[in-house]
């Protein structure tokens, strides 16, 4: 607790500093507003290991049966209900005091600009689950509309411009990401002076490359997370208290 403690001090101080701190956030920071990440002790993954099929872009286009699964999970995705929490609240913060230079998100619950971070920051560079896509001609549209039709019958709703598969705007597992998107938010991860990840097993890539990106550019590197990452050698602090805890004392 003591070690946790002075860690608090010292990344205060940092980003009392700071000019540009750009954020990673992961899962970890959506848990206590109730929506479970994938690899915590909670984790959908953790506790069934079937649920990645749900999650992978084969799958998917493969078997119809996988696509009405996945209709009905996010029929019921916790998103919809869910708050943003102290440790989204604080990030909002550090963008009112003029020093978030970009929150590089791979969440895609939406529940960053839900608190009111400004859209043009957040970088979500795995999607969002409150926009749909057309698998076969890229039409995009509000997830709200497309439930509506699994409320009247369908269950595995077709595009109604060209009859494709629909899909959450999301980067499933085997999915390509957008290069665009990828692209800024290594720039921006270069251009910190102090990076913070927060509640990211860092096991996803290219994006737990943006440690690496930030720290040879010479940026305070600091992680904030319940468990160890493989990143924790090369940060100047760890801190491994609860998020909503934290984020509030260190802005
Ligand atoms: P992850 O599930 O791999 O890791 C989450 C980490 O957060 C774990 O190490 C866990 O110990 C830690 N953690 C959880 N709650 C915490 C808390 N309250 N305080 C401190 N630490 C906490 O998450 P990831 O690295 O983001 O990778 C999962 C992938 O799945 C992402 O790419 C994301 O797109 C997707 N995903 C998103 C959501 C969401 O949008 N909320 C939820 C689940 C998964």
């Amino acid at each position: 607790m003591a070690q946790s403690g002075s860690s608090i001090e010292k990344v205060r101080a940092w980003v009392d500093q700071a000019e540009r701190v750009v954020i990673l956030t992961g899962a970890g920071i959506s848990t206590e507003s109730g929506i479970p990440d994938f690899r915590g002790p909670q984790g959908v993954w953790t506790r069934d290991p079937e649920a990645e099929k749900l999650s992978n872009i084969h799958y998917y286009m493969a078997d119809a049966e996988i696509r009405k699964k996945a209709w009905q999970q996010r029929l019921v995705h916790p998103a919809w209900e869910a708050q943003p929490n102290a440790g989204h609240a604080a990030l909002v913060g550090l963008e009112r005091r003029g020093k978030l230079h970009a929150l590089i998100t791979q969440n895609i619950d939406g529940l960053h600009q839900k608190a009111g971070s400004s859209p043009e920051r957040v970088i979500e560079v795995h999607g969002t689950v409150t926009r749909v896509v057309c698998m076969r001609c890229g039409w995009k549209g509000p997830m709200q509309e497309t439930l509506l039709r699994l409320l009247t019958g369908e269950d595995d709703p077709p595009c109604t411009l060209c009859g494709g598969i629909l899909k959450s705007d999301t980067i499933s597992f085997g999915q390509n990401l957008v290069p665009e998107v990828i692209a800024r938010a290594m720039r921006c991860a270069a251009e910190a002076d102090c990076f913070i990840a927060v509640g990211s097993s860092l096991q996803v890539y290219p994006i737990a490359g943006a440690v690496d990106e930030a720290k040879s550019a010479g940026a305070r590197v600091v992680i904030v997370n319940a468990e160890p990452t493989p990143f924790d050698d090369i940060a100047d602090a760890v801190i491994s208290d609860a998020i909503g805890r934290t984020l509030p004392l260190i802005f």
